[in-house]
């Protein structure tokens, strides 16, 4: 019989007891606790061997611990010698720790005693989302300040020489005041997208009420960037009908479909033609855009919503991009309970439609 005292790392042996009295031992009621908790939870008896686990606990341990010694499921040293402990009559404890397959997770273990040699109760936590979170916060900040620094650093530079070399060159000045401009327009910009984008977040949860006409949006938004498309020299279809209503806020899908025409116009104008689409599938109402330039690579493709990530850096800079635009696009297409999908082929152009419910 595995006992506690086999387990490498425990220095004093627990009390003896076979595992089938100390199963028969385990109050029924704290059988039914663990199964009545939320998370994952297992009992061990005093020689370490699971009497009871629930439906979460196998899940996460991907197969039903009871039965079999603690050690053949978890093997983790802290979280074993914690359970001993506590087995024994120590005070419960939490450990924190990491898998790595199938894939990374991380999990706290709170330990604690069912009295001295009766077993101990293990409820674990899966950190694994809180972590992603967290992580994804102190990213954002980061690259928040990282996105605003670089136009800030530029405009400092820009003063600094209008103020000595150039102080009495008009010729320059007037260079580098543009050249200033620019770098404020940016910094606006990006603070313009970072507010957008915190208060389509704040209202997530809430979904818009309004009527919308998105057949009209798609005729609004065409026509508002028709001077971009001029531009670009590219010409924008659009195939639409004459009306098409969906529940949504206009400002909100206005500014949808706005990004995404500017995108197809920034970044595959190459193509020459810009298709928009509108059309009604059943119960939704789909809108495309479909430009004919480059395409991009497939790797890229599910990350293009997260905040600042572009394909090319000084691409996107150069043609005034955030890095923001498909973030909030997602955003907005979420709290319409849509569904955005992006295809697209490297030398073939790129497709990126939405589907909003239709309005009952
Ligand atoms: P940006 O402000 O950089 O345009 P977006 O979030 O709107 O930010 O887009 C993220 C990145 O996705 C862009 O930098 C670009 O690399 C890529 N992208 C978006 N739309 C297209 C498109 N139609 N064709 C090719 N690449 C695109």
């Amino acid at each position: 019989m595995t006992s506690f005292s086999m387990w490498p790392f425990v220095k004093t042996p627990v009390p003896q007891e076979p595992a089938e009295t100390a199963a028969a031992s385990l109050s029924p009621a704290v059988a039914d606790v663990i199964h009545a908790l939320p998370d994952p939870a297992l009992a061990v008896d005093g020689q370490g061997v699971v009497v009871a686990a629930n439906a979460q606990a196998a899940e996460i341990l991907e197969a039903d611990p009871e039965g079999r010694h603690l050690s053949a499921t978890i093997r983790v040293p802290a979280v074993l010698e914690a359970v001993v402990a506590a087995a024994r009559g120590d005070e419960g404890t939490s450990v924190d720790y990491e898998i790595r397959v199938p894939m990374p997770r991380s999990f706290r273990a709170h330990v604690s005693g069912l009295g001295p040699g009766k077993g101990a109760l293990l409820v674990l936590r899966d950190l694994t989302r809180e972590q992603q979170i967290e992580r994804m916060r102190a990213d954002f900040v980061a690259n928040a300040s990282h996105e605003l620094r670089t136009p800030l650093a530029a405009l400092s530079g820009f003063l600094d020489t209008i103020m000595g070399a150039a102080r009495n060159d008009e010729k320059a000045q007037t260079k580098f005041l543009g050249l200033m401009r620019s770098q404020a327009d940016r910094m606006r910009r990006l603070i313009d997208d970072l507010l957008s984008l915190s208060r389509i977040e704040m209202n997530e949860h809430l979904r818009p009420s309004g009527e919308v006409d998105l057949a009209q949006v798609a005729a609004h938004v065409r026509d508002v960037l028709s001077g971009m498309a001029r531009e670009f020299d590219c010409e924008v279809i659009l195939d639409s009908p004459g009306s098409l209503m969906v529940t949504g806020s206009r400002d909100e899908l206005v500014q949808v479909v706005q990004n995404l025409l500017e995108n197809a116009l920034k970044y595959g104008s190459s193509g020459k033609r810009v298709d928009v689409t509108v059309r009604r599938q059943g119960d939704f109402a789909e809108l495309s855009v479909r430009d004919h330039g480059p395409g991009i690579a497939e790797e890229h493709l599910p990350r293009l919503t997260e905040r600042f990530y572009r394909v090319n850096v000084q691409e996107s800079r150069s043609r005034g991009g955030t890095g923001l635009g498909l973030a909030i696009v997602k955003h907005i297409v979420n709290r319409h309970r849509g569904k955005l999908t992006i295809t697209s082929e490297l030398g073939n152009g790129s497709e990126f439609s939405i589907r909003l419910p239709i309005k009952s």
